[in-house]
C-alpha cells in the first residue's frame, strides 16, 4: 500500500462515515457544500455521496488505495442533497429521485424527471428542511441505460412504457430503495414527508421502519410527448393521480398552477 499523507487523510476522517446493516457496508462521504442555482438564486446545498462496499476496511487509508485501483467511474454513485436541517428538524421532504439520463440531463420530453428533479429541489427549500436522493442505479426504473434506449424504440413502434420493460425481459420496476433509506436512516430518524406520486417508494420506507408522515404528489407539465407515458404510470404503474382522472387534465394550465399552489402550501396525506 501506498504512503498517503496524513494531513490529507485526516481532512478526510471527519467526513466519511462507515453505515453498516447486517452483511452491508456504506461509506458515505460529507457534508460538501454545493451552491446551486434555482431560479436564478444561489442556494446552499449540503452534498454527500455513498459508496457500496462488500466488506470494510480497517483503515481509511486502505479504502483510498483500493479507490486509486478499482474503476469507480464505471459504475455511478449515488448522492443526497440535503438543505437545512433535514436530521434534526421536526418536518422533512425526502425526494428519492431515480437518475434519467435524458430527462434531467438533456431535458427530454419524453418523461417528467427533469421537471421533477428542480421541482423537488424547489419543494425542499421551499418547506425548509430536506433531503433529494439522487440514485444512480435506476436508470429506466432499474433495467440501465441501453436497456432503456431498446424500451423506447419498442415505445415508438407501439408498446407503451410497462410494456417495453416487460417485452425485454425485465420486471415493470427493478428499483430497489434499500440502499437509500438505510443512508437516510442513518442520518434522520423523525418522521420524513415523501415526495412521490409512486406508492411503492412509501411501500418501501414504511417497511424498512421509517416513519412516514405524508406525501407530496408531483406532477410535471404534461405534453404531446409524454401524455401517454404519464397516463401509463397511473393505470399500470399504481402511481396515485390525486384527481388526474381525464385526460384533459393534462392540458389544464391554469388547474395545474391551482394545484402547484397546494402543493407549495401543504401536504397531501395518505
Ligand atoms: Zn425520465
Amino acid at each position: 500500500m501506498k504512503a498517503y499523507d496524513a494531513e490529507a487523510i485526516s481532512a478526510l476522517r471527519d467526513k466519511i462515515r462507515l453505515i453498516q446493516t447486517g452483511n452491508k457496508a456504506i461509506y458515505v462521504a460529507g457534508p460538501i457544500k454545493l451552491p446551486i442555482d434555482l431560479d436564478g438564486s444561489t442556494i446552499a446545498f449540503s452534498w454527500y455521496v455513498w459508496l457500496n462496499a462488500d466488506e470494510t476496511t480497517p483503515d481509511l487509508a486502505c479504502l483510498i488505495d483500493r479507490l486509486s485501483r478499482v474503476n469507480l467511474a464505471e459504475w455511478q454513485q449515488s448522492s443526497m442533497l440535503v438543505y437545512g436541517d433535514m436530521q434534526r428538524a421536526e418536518h422533512a421532504l425526502i425526494r428519492f429521485h431515480s437518475i434519467c439520463h435524458t430527462g434531467d440531463i438533456f431535458g427530454s420530453k419524453r418523461c417528467d424527471c427533469g421537471y421533477q428533479l428542480k421541482q423537488s429541489m424547489k419543494q425542499i427549500v421551499g418547506s425548509g428542511n430536506g433531503a433529494l436522493f439522487y440514485l444512480a442505479d435506476h436508470e429506466g426504473r432499474g433495467i440501465g441505460l441501453f436497456s432503456k434506449a431498446l424500451a423506447y424504440i419498442l415505445q415508438e413502434n407501439g408498446y407503451d412504457t410497462v410494456d417495453a420493460n416487460l417485452k425485454l425481459g425485465f420486471a415493470d420496476d427493478a428499483r430497489d430503495y434499500g440502499e437509500a433509506i438505510d443512508v437516510l436512516k442513518a442520518f434522520r430518524t423523525k418522521p420524513v414527508t415523501l415526495i412521490t406520486n409512486n406508492p411503492r417508494k412509501v411501500e418501501a420506507l414504511v417497511k424498512a421502519g421509517m416513519p412516514v408522515s405524508g406525501r407530496v404528489p408531483l406532477w410535471g407539465e404534461a405534453s404531446e410527448y409524454n401524455v401517454r407515458y404519464l397516463m401509463t404510470k397511473i393505470a399500470r404503474s399504481g402511481h396515485m393521480s390525486e384527481r388526474l382522472q381525464s385526460s384533459e387534465r393534462w392540458i389544464s394550465r391554469d388547474e395545474r398552477a391551482r394545484e402547484q399552489e397546494e402543493q407549495r402550501r401543504g401536504t397531501i396525506h395518505p
